[in-house]
């Protein structure tokens, strides 16, 4: 079957190799000049840097089961902890569930909430119960029952550090789920969340974005060809790509559009209306990496903390910083060949898409003056690099759940047209694997007898839920 591929991310780089490997004639087109999407390194400094995602969950299998399936070796985050800037100082950041305090002595300990909030979390209040039968936002429900303090100094720089959004906005179904279930059952307070050794984050030496760059190899690919139209045809699909003046109309049996949501609803209009109505709807942060390539000297007694996270309440511009070479030991020997370290500082949450729109030199002078500020770093970078993601993550905001199913049985009633990617089920790079693996069942559905199967199909994985 001949498929056109529509984006050139994980999801859709993961997807077009799963049904090449199942024999089928497959093209993906790429708008940009690279593959990857929010997954791309570059060189800073001479040294080659993730600008984007640099980590993925080690927690779920898909994102490790794919860098094995692709000879990737898999490496874990050093020891090297997260701080969260808060108050004036930086604290420790108190064992929770994605802010939500799992250990009442390391939370009174840290110091991260003031006297009050900490009473008011001992607290809980548990009236707050009638929010559990349905979709609540992650704030709300933390809030009535721990208070506000735990939201606004915990809860926000956790869930904004994965999806650059507000905790009031964004919907506990679809981005912590496990706080829904464990709320149902009793106090937050009271749950029991095993304590586990495993590492929770995995990398690959060299950065993050080598995971497309080893998708794409032996994939076709064509990069700078943006798709501006979707429509069927008597045999299958049509899109059109290419500038006005110089259209170029691609035929297919099938299309798989792992786009972000907002390009997905244009190209949808067509085909399956109520699908790219819902889709329309899905809102979007657009967010800043800023690196700096800074003298190794510069950092001198900051190896034990990987960088810290910045509740918005606390009004400063950046709203996390990683240490890079703290963090990950291939970035700090890469570094050093160049006498190097880096350090990333990320700016810009849902609604303040104005920080994209100051230049870049005020978007390291803001950063320098934060990282200042919060550890006193002061030395001169040696080379910067600022990377502007429009559009960056999406927002999964109460009721999203419902929305993606209207979506997918939308979608469902077209044949051979499937979507994946981060705006459905989850935004990290696991959770986009998965998304791909489902969106080429749900293409081949019925078009496959078990013997066109051939014996390499890369490893399934069960759709999941969201990265927590
Ligand atoms: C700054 C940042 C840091 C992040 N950090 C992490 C992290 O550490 N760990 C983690 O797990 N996740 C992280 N994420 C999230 C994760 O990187 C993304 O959600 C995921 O990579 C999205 O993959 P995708 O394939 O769905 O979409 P994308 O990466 O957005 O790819 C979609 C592709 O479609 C292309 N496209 C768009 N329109 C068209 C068109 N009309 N025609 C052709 N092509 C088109 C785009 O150019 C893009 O290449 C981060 C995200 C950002 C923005």
């Amino acid at each position: 079957m001949r498929v056109l591929v529509v984006g050139a991310g994980v999801a859709g780089l993961t997807a077009a190799r799963e049904l090449t490997a199942r024999g089928h004639d497959v093209t993906v087109l790429e708008a940009s000049a690279e593959v990857g999407g929010k997954v791309r390194r570059v060189e800073v400094g001479g040294v080659v840097v993730d600008v984007g995602a640099e980590a993925m969950l080690h927690r779920r299998p898909e994102g490790t089961a794919l860098a094995a399936d692709l000879g990737l070796e898999v490496v874990h985050p050093t020891r090297a902890t997260s701080k969260v800037w808060t108050r004036g100082a930086l604290r420790p950041l108190p064992r929770s569930l994605m802010g939500v305090p799992l250990d009442l002595d390391e939370l009174r300990a840290a110091g991260v909430l003031s006297d009050e909030g900490v009473d008011r979390a001992t607290h809980e209040d548990l009236t707050a119960a009638h929010h559990l039968d349905h979709d609540v936002s992650v704030g709300d429900l933390v809030s009535a029952r721990l208070g506000d303090e735990v939201v606004d100094r915990l809860v926000e720089p956790l869930l904004g550090g994965v999806y650059a959004g507000h905790a009031r906005q964004l919907s506990a179904l679809a981005t912590v789920p496990q706080l829904l279930a464990l709320a149902a059952r009793g106090p937050l307070l009271a749950a029991s969340v095993p304590r586990s050794d495993a590492p929770v984050f995995a990398g690959l030496p060299g950065g993050m974005g080598r995971l497309p760059e080893a998708l794409a190899a032996g994939l076709d690919v064509r990069t700078s060809t943006t798709v501006r139209s979707l429509v069927r045809t008597a045999t299958g699909f049509a899109v059109t790509t290419g500038p006005t003046t110089d259209e170029q109309r691609i035929e297919a049996d099938a299309v798989l559009l792992a786009t972000p949501a907002a390009p997905t609803a244009r190209l949808l209009a067509e085909t399956a209306p109520v699908a790219a109505t819902e889709l329309a709807e899905v809102e979007t942060a657009s967010v800043v990496v800023v690196t700096l390539a800074l003298p190794q000297h510069a950092v001198e007694g900051l190896q034990s903390s990987s960088g810290f996270l910045v509740p918005p309440v606390d009004g400063r511009a950046i709203k996390a910083s990683t240490f890079s070479f703290a963090k990950w030991d291939w970035a700090r020997e890469a570094g050093a060949e160049a006498g190097l370290v880096h350090v990333r500082t990320s700016l810009g949450r849902h609604g303040e898409e104005a920080t994209l729109q100051r230049d870049d030199s005020e978007l390291v002078t803001l950063s320098r003056r934060d990282l200042r500020d919060a550890v006193g770093l002061d030395t001169p970078p040696v080379a910067t690099h600022v990377q502007r993601w429009g559009g960056g993550l999406p927002q999964y905001a109460v009721g999203h759940r419902d929305r993606v199913a209207r979506i997918r049985a939308a979608v469902a009633e077209v044949p051979r047209l499937a979507l994946a990617g981060a705006a459905y089920d989850g935004v990290g790079i696991p959770a986009v694997i998965a998304s791909a693996h489902a969106a080429v069942e749900a293409l081949l559905a019925g078009d496959e007898t078990p013997d066109q199967t051939p014996d390499q199909t890369p490893a399934q994985a069960p759709l999941g839920t969201t990265q927590g």
